[in-house]
């Protein structure tokens, strides 16, 4: 989004925000990506980070993991809890599997343990960028080709037709777009929108996913929802 970038000297610069208590680390992360033309705010604990973080508009996160008041995790969750979608790489002096999975877990993006050097850095917020770019994932906001789903407003369109969903069609739509081009089992989906357990042999996955397909293919000739006999569904263009 060109509005939630800062214009600066005539340049466009990106915004991210540092959550890092540690001033030496903060200061160093800041200096790097300041000579390398980002635009960089930093916070030193927690809540004041978490305040930033959903006020800011930023387009990175580097989130440290212990932190006074609020921890990286908590932090995390509850940004994606509130529906922002924010590319988060997260730093922790911890590098245990399990510590990175529940950092996954929690909704990080990516992971760097420290200590690093500021070229790792620097590539794995270049490819978050890239990849968030490629997503069409600003904001608040979910495309797949002409297809837009806005989490703050729930509302979907489709070119500039508005679609009107149920809530569930709308989590269903939701969770198709977030993993899109990835195959997602009827397994899967049932647990993750109806709560239940997909051996119940309930048909109720199919049905939705035809509800979603008259509101958001029929009418349009290329067609979004994909099945996959015997694996899932995927949306792609
Ligand atoms: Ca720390």
């Amino acid at each position: 989004m060109i509005q939630k970038k800062r214009k600066f000297e005539g340049m466009v610069r990106i915004k991210i925000l540092i959550i890092e208590d540690e001033p030496k680390v903060s200061l160093f992360i800041r200096k790097g990506l300041e000579e390398n033309q980002f635009e960089a705010d930093t916070a030193f604990d927690g809540k004041s980070g978490m305040k930033m973080a959903l006020t800011g508009n930023y387009d990175l996160i580097i989130l440290d993991l212990n932190l006074p008041i609020k921890s990286g995790y908590d932090i995390c969750k509850e940004l994606r809890s509130k529906n922002n979608m924010t590319p988060i790489l997260m730093l922790t002096a911890l590098s245990t599997t399990e510590d990175k999975l529940t950092g996954f877990e929690s909704g990080a993006d990516d992971y760097l343990v420290k200590p690093f050097e500021f070229r790792e850095l620097l590539a794995r917020i270049k490819a978050l960028l890239k990849r968030s770019l490629q997503n069409n994932r600003t904001g608040n906001i979910l495309k797949v080709s002409d297809l837009e789903l806005n989490l703050e407003t729930k509302t979907v369109r489709r070119g500039t037709n508005v679609i009107d969903l149920t809530a569930k069609e709308f989590s269903l739509l939701e969770l198709l777009m977030r993993n899109r081009e990835k195959v997602i089992s009827r397994s899967e989906i049932a647990e993750k929108i109806w709560d239940i357990n997909f051996d119940t042999g309930t048909n109720v996955i199919d049905v939705y996913i035809n509800f979603l397909r008259k509101k958001i293919d029929k009418n349009y000739p290329k067609k979004l929802i994909r099945t996959y006999i015997g694996m899932g569904y995927t949306l792609k263009e």
